[in-house]
């Protein structure tokens, strides 16, 4: 009985550190964009061959001030709870923008940049028209703004989302379904979905691969990738062997610690211009 009260107490103040350390987190979120305390950082996309920049993401950072910096996956859940996300990524994409516009006004060859857009996004009404103003502000082609969107969204919400992200591929913009191998994405899905360019996750294939099957997956996912005439990026590379065995299935593009973390936007425009 004794012990079945220890551990009671154990999860009971588990359960109370979590919700004590969301309350705070929901308390403090209202104040944090007037207060300029979201940051991007830019992850770079590479080349395989020669590891050239080829693009970015923007992915948010929360500097908190007693917290310190937040990683997305402790604020994320509780934002698209809340409904805060519409507000926070719309900052996001608008950052993203003016740094676009920024390139383009240096003389720069662009480097497209990808941000996420929340699941909870496709339940405004307005996402399209927001999103197209947005380039039309900063006066920047639409194919520069590509738009990720998680596998899991396309296919919990399939009927709420493909005419939305059809109507955005015909203004110009370039969806990537983000995490691909994550859930159960199913090859019947590739059939129709309103997709330009796949991220394969390859932090899904953990585990040993004793029969070889992850590697001829991945091989196979490519080459179907490249006859539906999707372009394939792989995200999550951490190492050479990794990078080795990509480049022999012909894999074109990486995203990865392997080439380099996410870093400050000023880091990697030393990165690439
Ligand atoms: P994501 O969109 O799949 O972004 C990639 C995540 O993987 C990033 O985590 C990145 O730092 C991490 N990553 C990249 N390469 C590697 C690698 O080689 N190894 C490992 N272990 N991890 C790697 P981050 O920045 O913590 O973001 C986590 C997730 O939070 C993102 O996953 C995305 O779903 C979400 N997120 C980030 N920024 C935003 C945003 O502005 N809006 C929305 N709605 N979601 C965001
Ligand atoms: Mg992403
Ligand atoms: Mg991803
Ligand atoms: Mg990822």
């Amino acid at each position: 009985k004794g012990n079945y009260i220890r551990r009671y107490a154990f999860y009971d103040k588990k359960l109370r550190d979590s919700i004590l350390g969301e309350q705070e987190l929901k308390i403090d979120m209202h104040g944090a964009l007037e207060k300029e305390q979201f940051e991007i950082y830019i992850q770079p996309k590479c080349k395989m061959e020669g590891k050239q920049v080829i693009g970015g993401e923007s992915l948010v950072r929360w500097l908190h001030p007693v917290k310190g910096m937040i990683s997305p996956k402790d604020f994320i859940p509780l934002f698209e709870k809340s409904g805060f996300i519409v507000k926070l990524d719309a900052y996001v994409w608008e950052k993203t923008c003016q740094l676009i516009a920024k390139w383009k006004k240096e003389g720069h060859e662009i480097t497209p940049l990808s941000v996420n857009v929340s699941r909870i996004n496709f339940f405004n009404p307005k996402l399209c028209d927001q999103l197209l103003e947005l380039v039309q502000k900063y006066d920047i082609d639409p194919k520069y703004l590509e738009l990720e969107v998680t596998e899991s969204v396309y296919i919990q919400e399939a009927t709420l989302i493909y005419g939305v992200l059809e109507k955005l591929q015909s203004l110009g913009f370039h969806i990537l379904m983000d995490d691909f191998g994550s859930g159960y994405s199913s090859l019947n899905m590739l059939k129709d979905a309103p997709v330009d360019i796949i991220k394969l996750d390859l932090r899904f294939l953990s585990g040993d691969d004793k029969k070889g099957r992850g590697r001829d997956i991945l091989s196979a996912v490519v080459q179907m990738a490249k006859v539906l005439r999707l372009q394939v990026i792989a995200e999550g590379v951490e190492t050479e062997e990794q990078a080795k065995f990509l480049k022999d299935i012909q894999c074109d593009y990486a995203q990865g610690y392997y080439y380099s973390r996410p870093v400050p936007v000023d880091t990697f425009e030393k990165m690439v211009y």
